[in-house]
């Protein structure tokens, strides 16, 4: 689960990791009122949706007047912000972050996320702050540096001082002091409240000395969110793909796709197969689908539904391998969602395993139209013969 900026930046209050004071707003007239309260000029808008970039974007602006901030909200809440990590359509905007501006000496990237390969939580630091971690890895391996933490025995204080120790001019005493400190306070949050990551970027050094978050990004681990039920007071459905977040509701493993071909598929690793040869074949598949090995009738018809409710999908693929889930209730499942709604394009449906020969006939004697495939890669030229 992804969090806003205003609420990694509450969090981060709670565990004392200083951030400038600011409040959300959701129209100009308010943008003014909130800023009225705040230290400034400057003040910075900044637009509070899940995508990072924003800068780059026009979704952050530093602005000198309370004229600036109302207008500069407007902008922002007005149009579609695009970002790299937007895509080209950009996402709507429905509140902005206003808060004091701060005068910047140094920007610094600190971040906490989990090494998979080691299992173990790492925090990563780095002086060229300000810009994408990435770019920095690709281009200055050496500046990004890292420290692993033991998690049984946690955060020590030498793994904040080897880290900031490396700062190339030494910042002063106190500040050095203030950004151990906030390492170690950072480890805190993130393993609180099972954070996959918990990332500033940037860190600042102010002209003033003082070490400040001025960007704040938090994601938690969905399968803690049991265990995290405060958190879910964070959830944000407006930043979710519809679709996705009706998957959500039937524990369905659906992610959205930019192409055109449809496909359901029990299994992740079957799911990523069918992708690829969707792809060899020439086309685009429109989503990842895996309904799962213990999916119910129910959560197949939900599958279908969602899969016709995409409108680019103009052709689909249902590739199922019956295992624990028979193929027979697969096409029950597909034979309900069929009597809901018509289904407009063209299906493949290839079907093997147990309960094969049911899950045919229950298809055949249905009176559904479809076209039968023998084998994956017959499935993959059928399906995209539709289309092209
Ligand atoms: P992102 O582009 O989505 O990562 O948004 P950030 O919150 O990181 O803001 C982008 C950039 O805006 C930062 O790297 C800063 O250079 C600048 N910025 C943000 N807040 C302030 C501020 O209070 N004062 C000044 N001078 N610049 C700021
Ligand atoms: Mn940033």
């Amino acid at each position: 689960m992804k969090l806003h900026e205003y609420q990694a930046k509450d969090i981060f209050r709670k565990f004392g990791i200083p951030v400038p004071d600011g409040q959300v707003a959701t129209s100009g007239e308010e943008a003014v009122r909130v800023a009225e309260k705040l230290k400034g000029p400057p003040w910075v808008v900044k637009a509070q949706v899940h995508a990072g970039g924003r800068g780059k974007g026009g979704g952050v602006r530093v602005v000198d007047s309370l004229d600036d901030v109302r207008e500069a909200t407007q902008t922002i809440l007005d149009q579609p912000l695009i970002t790299k990590q937007t895509g080209a359509e950009g996402r709507r905007v429905y509140q902005v972050l206003i808060e004091e501006g701060v005068k910047i000496h140094q920007e610094l990237y600190l971040a906490m996320v989990v090494d998979r390969s080691l299992a173990r939580p790492v925090m990563i630091f780095s002086q060229a702050g300000g810009m994408e971690i990435e770019e920095v890895a690709a281009r200055s391996p050496g500046l990004v540096l890292k420290e692993f933490v033991n998690p049984n025995t946690g955060w020590m204080p030498y793994h904040g001082r080897s880290l900031a120790y490396q700062l190339d001019p030494l910042p002063q005493p106190e500040t050095l002091k203030a950004l151990i400190s906030l390492m170690a306070r950072l480890y805190k949050t993130f393993m609180q409240l099972d954070c996959s990551l918990a990332e500033i970027n940037p860190l600042v050094i102010t002209k003033e000395g003082k070490v400040v978050a001025i960007d704040a990004k938090i994601d938690v681990d969905d399968n803690a969110l049991f265990r995290q039920k405060e958190l879910l007071a964070y959830d944000d459905p407006k930043e979710k793909d519809p679709l996705e977040s009706k998957a959500g509701q039937y524990n369905l493993n659906y992610i959205r796709l930019d192409g055109n071909i449809g496909a359901m598929v029990n299994g992740a690793g079957l799911a990523m197969a069918t992708m690829d040869v969707i792809k060899m074949a020439g086309a685009e598949p429109a989503n990842f689908l895996d309904v799962g090995g213990g999916a119910s009738e129910e959560m197949v018809t939900k599958g279908f539904e969602i899969i016709l409710q995409d409108k680019k999908v103009k052709a689909i693929l249902i590739n199922i391998f019956g295992g624990i889930l028979r193929c027979d209730v697969l096409a029950r499942g597909v034979l309900a969602a069929a009597e809901k709604t018509e289904i407009p394009v063209p299906l493949i449906v290839r079907l093997e395993g147990t309960n094969v020969e049911e899950g045919r006939r229950i298809l055949e004697e249905s009176g559904l139209k479809f076209l039968v495939a023998k084998d994956m890669a017959e499935a993959a030229d059928l399906v995209t013969k539709q289309v092209s």
